[in-house]
């Protein structure tokens, strides 16, 4: 089986062909400055790289001109795509799983542009586009939020009027579940332990980041809220806050809404505290000779660090701590500072291990930590195809 994973930006669509005969990527690349002029794609196909300049006037032209590359390389002649993945950002209170798309399910996905401005509109244009190229095949939509469906009420009702919320739809959501859920069945396998029988850390640490505790394979509770803003700083968003910092900030500054948000989404974080970047690489790389480039990267590592403590305790105990993502994935003096601090949970960091660069998941705790704290590369692509899979392998 085929599958074509996309992901639409408001002017970027990324895309995945993966044979799910061996889950092997076939394909993947991006379409960038959709709408815009000096629009470009690249891509990697069978391990070769390459590059087209191309003004894009929609999202439309993108994904034909990317199956027109796909078509002229790896599918095979005649060959369609069996079934498409849309990772779509939220999913709002009545998505808890996957779901294959129907004109019901699409309308949902563009009303809940409401809590994703910036990512549902995209998304539904990204399955409508998707639809027009490729009529009658399977489209499925993969939402973030809906790994986290299990967290019991209590980790994600907020402090505000019950009433509110509920009008509002006001509570905790969370995201990249896919990505955690990958991770901690990952984890499981590295420990040997049937993953519904094991608590696991996931710190999911990138551009946007989010830390999941995964208590017997379900998601209990999660760093992100109602929208990833909240949790740790990231690289332009501020994480939390305390909401008081945000009535002051529009009384002095004189902000509006759309002035609030673009602050705390694009201003903030890794850059705001730094003045330097929102590159986490960046950052450390000038945190040796900039005093608040390193109070950036620290902002970051004790924010890890306290929800690991929290997480530790919301799940009665951990079984396994796991970084992912760009960071999570790299940034060793990151890991080494949050690790050297968690000797109380029994955390013995193996520095060598922790240096190591590799793409598969592996242990960098001592064989005789009593708390095995692993590396996971995550694989949503992945995880967004085999749903696609799931839903439509009968269909
Ligand atoms: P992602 O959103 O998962 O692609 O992650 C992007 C983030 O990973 C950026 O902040 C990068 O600077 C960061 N990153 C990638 N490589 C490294 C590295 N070697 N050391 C530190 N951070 C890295």
């Amino acid at each position: 089986m085929l599958i074509l994973v996309l992901n639409a930006g408001s002017s970027s669509l990324k895309f995945n062909l993966v044979d799910m005969s061996e889950e092997k990527t076939l394909a993947d690349g991006i379409a960038e400055r959709i709408g815009l002029s000096e629009g470009f794609i690249r891509w990697t196909i069978q391990g070769e790289k390459g590059r087209l300049e191309l003004d894009m006037a929609n999202h439309k032209v993108a994904l034909s001109a990317i199956m027109d590359q796909l078509r002229d390389t790896v599918l095979p002649p005649g060959a369609e795509v069996d079934a498409v993945g849309h990772r779509v950002a939220h999913g709002g209170p009545n998505f808890g799983d996957s779901e294959v798309i129907t004109p019901a399910v699409l309308k949902e996905i563009e009303d809940l542009a409401f809590y994703a401005p910036l990512h549902n509109p995209p998304a539904a244009s990204g399955i409508r586009t998707a639809q027009e190229i490729f009529p009658g095949v399977p489209q499925v939509a993969v939402f973030d939020t809906a790994f986290h469906h299990s967290m019991p009420d209590y980790a994600y009702t907020y402090g505000l009027p019950y009433e509110l919320c509920q009008k509002l739809g006001l509570r905790r959501y969370g995201f990249h579940g896919t990505s955690h859920k990958y991770v901690a069945e990952k984890t499981a396998e590295l420990l040997g332990r049937p993953f519904d029988a094991c608590k696991i850390i996931v710190c999911h640490l990138g551009n946007g980041s989010s830390i999941t505790a995964v208590h017997n394979g379900r998601s209990v509770d999660t760093s992100m809220g109602l929208t990833p803003l909240e949790g740790v700083v990231m690289g332009t968003r501020s994480g939390n806050l305390d909401p008081g910092v945000l009535t002051t900030v529009m009384e002095q500054e004189q902000l509006d809404a759309a002035g609030l948000s673009a602050l705390l989404n694009k201003k903030s974080g890794l850059l705001g505290i730094s003045g330097v970047s929102s590159d986490c690489r960046e950052v450390e790389e000038a945190m040796g000779k900039n005093r608040r480039a390193r109070l950036a990267h620290e902002v970051l590592c004790y924010g890890v660090l306290k929800y690991v403590g929290a997480y530790a305790a919301a799940m009665n105990g951990v079984d396994a701590i796991v970084f992912t993502a760009g960071i999570g994935e790299n940034s060793a003096d990151l890991r080494a500072w949050v690790c050297d601090r968690l000797t109380y949970l029994g955390v013995k960091l193996d520095a060598e291990a922790n240096k190591v660069r590799s793409k598969s998941g592996r242990f960098i705790s001592t064989p005789d930590s009593r708390l095995p704290v692993a590396v996971i590369p995550t694989n949503e692509e992945l995880m967004i195809a085999r749903e696609a899979q799931r839903l439509t392998a009968n269909a």
